[in-house]
């Protein structure tokens, strides 16, 4: 089958809930990845922040192939030698006390609302708690994610959603704590927002945040889905505001390709969920925590966080140079290997350019470049990418 006809055959049989870039993938090598015309690409989007450790891995896909052959799946009646493992693995890295498996992003959200929730029940009985989440944070797509998630683009038509949800700014101590009332249970929050525009925390708010939190018995819970797992220059991005959570989430780099999340959290606050609270089929399954041991063990090995820090500074300074060199770019920021590139005019044209020379680059909102490359980028792959992107820009710049 051909590109056309392989698309035309997708949207006969999918949900049209994406409006997808019009090549077929269909295999990676380190940080290149083919069509099925064999047309090749550098990568800067990792499967939106996914696959850390370069396609074709060999390790890592001999450890799943492994795994394959001894057990796929138990369910969580029993326990499994991987599972114990990467729950090892996780708290040592997080500095958290335990964790529940989940199979995405969003499930780990879930959880961790649940836990909230259940913990503020046993401290005073009462079912009306509420949550602060900021506005343009990104959490995921199920009926609790979304009520958290600070994007009325996304709610609208799904209302109504969970209760209990107030809105405040992101990096604006003053707007929490106009939204604080008694029943207020948790805050939660991205570190470093993702999907809502490449936008750091700033140290004084993440400090303040915790302190309020403290002073008034509120969990704080972080969203590390995106900005996790090295991608910041350190494990978790929190590790390096040295600001704590009582809960977190992770899941994207997490099984670097294989569906697999987690919320993990303080020993005091985990015990409030007991057997019954909580469950899930697949999640935690011996594979998927497979593939989690596996990456654990190869960001070790080749200190990918150490090399996110140095590639990290490295990426940020050549957009830099961009936001120098054109009006059209407004501000490049960002922290590590998760940056972004604020524009005058909608990024959506250039991706489409990049895409046609053979670079992979996904938005974060309508204006936004977003660069979350396989963490094993080297700084030879930035250059090629910025020399990539500079010619679409310079060629705009001609246009308009
Ligand atoms: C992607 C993302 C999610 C949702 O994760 P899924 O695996 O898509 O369910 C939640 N929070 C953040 C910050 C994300 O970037």
């Amino acid at each position: 089958m051909t590109t056309k006809e392989y698309i035309e055959e997708a949207e006969q049989h999918l949900i049209h809930t994406y409006n997808r870039y019009q090549i077929v993938l269909e295999k990676g090598e380190g940080v290149y990845l083919y069509d099925v015309d064999g047309k090749k690409y550098l990568d800067f989007a990792a499967g939106i922040a996914v696959f850390a450790l370069g396609y074709g891995n060999k390790e890592y896909n001999d450890a799943l192939k492994a795994q394959v052959d001894k057990l796929l799946h138990t369910s969580n009646l029993y326990y499994n030698v991987p599972a114990v493992e990467a729950a090892k693995k996780i708290t040592k890295q997080s500095g958290m006390d335990r964790v529940f498996f989940t199979n995405s992003g969003t499930e780990a959200i879930e959880g961790a609302i649940k836990l909230a929730r259940k913990y503020a029940y046993i401290k005073d009985n009462s079912t009306d708690h509420e949550i602060i989440a900021m506005n343009h944070s990104f959490h995921g797509r199920s009926i609790g994610a979304l009520s958290v998630t600070g994007n009325s683009k996304y709610q609208e038509a799904f209302k109504p959603l969970m209760g209990g949800v107030k809105f405040a700014d992101f990096n604006n101590l003053e707007s929490i704590k106009a939204q604080i009332t008694e029943k207020t249970c948790a805050i939660i929050m991205e570190p470093v927002q993702g999907e809502g525009g490449l936008y750091p925390a700033k140290k004084e708010f993440l400090e303040g945040v915790r302190d309020l939190c403290d002073k008034k018995g509120i969990l704080l819970i972080f969203d590390e889905v995106q900005c996790g797992m090295g991608r910041t220059g350190s494990m978790f991005a929190w590790q390096q505001y040295g600001v704590k959570p009582d809960i977190m989430a992770m899941a994207k780099a997490l099984g670097c390709g294989v569906p697999v999340g987690a919320f993990a959290a303080k020993e005091e606050v985990a015990k409030a969920l007991v057997p019954g609270d909580h469950g899930t089929t697949y999640g935690g399954n011996p594979f998927a925590c497979a593939a989690v041991n596996e990456v654990f063990r190869q960001f070790e090995e080749k200190n990918i966080v150490g090399h996110v820090k140095v590639v990290g500074e490295y990426l940020h300074k050549a957009l830099k140079g961009l936001e120098k060199k054109y009006d059209i770019v407004k501000e490049a920021r960002g922290i590590g290997l998760m940056q972004g590139l604020e524009l005058t005019i909608p990024a959506g044209d250039i991706i489409l350019k990049a895409l046609d020379k053979g670079l992979i680059l996904i938005t974060a909102g309508q204006n936004i470049i977003r660069f979350v490359p396989p963490l094993v980028i080297t700084e030879a792959n930035v250059d090629e990418m910025v020399a990539i992107l500079d010619n679409i820009l310079a060629e705009i710049k001609v246009s308009i």
